[in-house]
């Protein structure tokens, strides 16, 4: 296939060439500029974290927030994970940016939290490269330690793909972690392919009722009855609920009525960088009413 490709390509002269390389080398060459671009990225500092609120929808209280990472290019251009995480986790680069997400997002909640009476937690998203073959657990414990960042203010999201990888590794990991005292939630929940004995067998406290969900509620019936699903099957195992991407007083008012502790989205705040975030928590504080 390569050696047709470099006979036209040589039929037809050296400035054809391009033309006629296969799609797949010309991908696999965007992805290696992408990989050397994010490289230098973190090496520059271009690597943010934005900070979105979640909010106790009962007393209106902030309780907690998620990390999302952002990437600040030269030109001042915000480009966002979905762009370059996938890049990132398959060339393994997302297991050193992944770290640097855990350790800034520790260091960041520990100077929020320093004055506070309630703290606020922090929530940060992990790749299941970051299990595989990584001291997950040591890593976190060192980073714990480094920033004196409470194990009871983090959180960690982790995607059903993950529990399906099924590996002894990925279970010891995860209650170890849950062992030091973080908690885990499941992110995106529903849109995986869950199998509901995961809820029993790992030590998961929390769920986050994916967005593609929430964002007909209440008006389309099958969404309404699969976010009561959820939440009904959150109740019986003691699991605590998030509802993702909330973007109307509607939603809200319906997830709270059937019983959905916590809630994510615009309606309460978008994603922030650190700055902005920490104003908004000296001005208002987590405990004023956020809904
Ligand atoms: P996620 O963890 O499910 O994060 C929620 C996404 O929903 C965020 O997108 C957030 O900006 C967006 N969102 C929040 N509220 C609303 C709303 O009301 N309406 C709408 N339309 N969207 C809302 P974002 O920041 O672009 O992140 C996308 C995904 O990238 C995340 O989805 C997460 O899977 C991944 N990601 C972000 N940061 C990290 C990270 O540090 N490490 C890893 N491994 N993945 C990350
Ligand atoms: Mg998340
Ligand atoms: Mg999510
Ligand atoms: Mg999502």
């Amino acid at each position: 296939y390569a050696d047709s490709a470099m006979y036209h390509a040589k039929q037809m002269g050296r400035n054809n060439f391009q033309f006629y390389q296969p799609e797949f080398t010309r991908r696999s060459q965007e992805r290696l500029a992408l990989e050397a671009a994010l490289r230098r990225a973190q090496k520059k500092g271009e690597l943010m974290l934005y900070y979105q609120p979640q909010i106790e929808l009962q007393s209106g209280r902030m309780v907690s927030a998620e990390a999302l990472l952002r990437w600040r290019r030269a030109g001042g251009e915000i480009v966002p994970p979905d762009r370059f995480i996938p890049a990132a986790e398959a060339s393994g680069l997302i297991v050193n940016i992944g770290e640097w997400v855990l350790q800034t997002a520790c260091e960041d909640a520990v100077r929020w939290n320093r004055e506070r009476a309630e703290p606020v937690r922090v929530a940060v998203n992990l790749s299941t490269r970051q299990f595989v073959r990584n001291d997950l657990a040591g890593t976190v414990r060192r980073i714990l330690d480094e920033t004196g960042c409470n194990p009871a203010w983090l959180e960690l999201e982790i995607t059903e793909s993950l529990l399906l990888e099924d590996s002894r590794d990925v279970a010891a990991t995860l209650e170890t972690l849950h062992g030091m005292g973080l908690s885990i939630a499941i992110d995106d929940f529903g849109t995986g392919y869950s199998a509901l004995s995961y809820l029993n067998r790992f030590p998961v406290g929390q769920l986050k009722i994916d967005r593609s969900f929430v964002h007909d509620v209440p008006e389309q019936r099958d969404k309404c009855e699969l976010v009561k699903a959820i939440l009904s099957i959150a109740a019986a195992l003691r699991l605590e609920t998030v509802a993702e991407g909330v973007e109307t007083a509607a939603q809200a008012e319906y997830l709270m009525a059937h019983g959905c502790r916590l809630a994510q989205g615009y309606l309460f705040g978008k994603p922030m960088p650190l700055a902005e975030f920490n104003a908004v928590l000296a001005a208002k504080g987590a405990s004023a009413s956020w809904a």
